[in-house]
């Protein structure tokens, strides 16, 4: 057996979960031929708070406006696409919302973006979602063919109609046979430790943070929401509507274990102050 077919074969056979630890660090990336790993950011629309209270459940933000990005990632894996996160809802390009002190805005879908690339949904294989919130889930639809990955407890949730999100986001992932991986663990998206979905319950019960070992770059970690800014991420702050505070502080623990051991790059995917830390999908002429 050649190195490459040994490497493949132990790829095929490792598993692909693995419970949950408090502060687990990263599975280390295994040997097997490396494909070429790439990163940009993909505009998933912005949101502005009139009052940003409920972001801290000690009171840091009472009575403060905030304004937030919506952040997806497009990841290229040698010549395979991946999506982590869908936005707001395409439904609100040229459209912006208000409710309840909040305005939400999206300029462009992802679909349209992705397009400037040359990528269309078909070719898109995995989409991860970091939770069932609505401004995380809003385009999944519009990646029917592709291979969802979601929290089980988020999925069961949004199925339920039971979520922030709409049931509507994840309708061609409700049939049988539907393609899907609901995790209740880490999750190794390629077999090559590249990229690596890392549970962080809290936030939602299945919530969870990319790790993205980008070729000739140090790592990235994407938070999800595990902080929804770099105020919350300093102070270790706890949004007040957040499923679980014991298990939002022992995933964050886990957060900044696993940027430490890995020199990784933390992005905040609500923090406008992060962007530039990932290379954007280019603007239309
Ligand atoms: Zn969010």
């Amino acid at each position: 057996m050649t190195f490459f077919a040994f490497a493949a074969a132990l790829a095929l056979t490792a598993p692909t979960d693995a419970a949950p630890l408090s502060v687990a660090p990263a599975a280390a990336p295994r040997p097997v031929a490396a494909a070429e790993v790439k990163l940009w950011r993909v505009d998933c629309g912005s949101l502005h708070f009139a009052n940003f209270a409920p972001f801290s459940d000690r009171g840091e933000y009472d009575g403060q406006p905030h304004d937030l990005i919506a952040s997806c990632y497009l990841i290229k894996h040698g010549d395979e696409w991946m999506l982590w996160d869908t936005g707001l809802s395409g439904s609100l390009v040229g459209k912006p919302s208000e409710s309840e002190g909040t305005v939400s805005r999206l300029d462009e879908t992802i679909a349209t973006q992705i397009a400037r690339l040359g990528v269309t949904p078909a070719q898109v294989k995995f989409v991860g979602i970091s939770h069932n919130h609505f401004d995380h889930i809003g385009q999944a639809a519009d990646f029917p063919a592709s291979t969802l990955l979601i929290g089980k407890a988020d999925f069961d949730k949004l199925a339920a109609g039971k979520a922030d999100g709409q049931r509507e986001a994840i309708a061609p992932w409700l049939g049988e046979g539907a393609k899907i991986v609901k995790l209740s663990g880490d999750h190794d998206v390629f077999g090559d430790g590249s990229v690596t979905i890392l549970s962080m319950p809290g936030h939602t019960a299945g919530h969870a943070a990319l790790l993205v070992r980008v070729t000739g770059g140090a790592p990235v970690l994407l938070s999800g929401d595990q902080f929804h800014a770099q105020q919350s991420f300093d102070r270790n702050l706890v949004p007040v509507f957040n499923a679980d505070r014991a298990q939002t502080l022992a995933s964050s623990d886990r957060f900044r274990a696993v940027a430490a051991q890995e020199k990784a790059v933390i992005v905040i995917q609500h923090e406008p102050a992060d962007l530039a830390k990932i290379p954007a999908i280019p603007k239309a002429k």
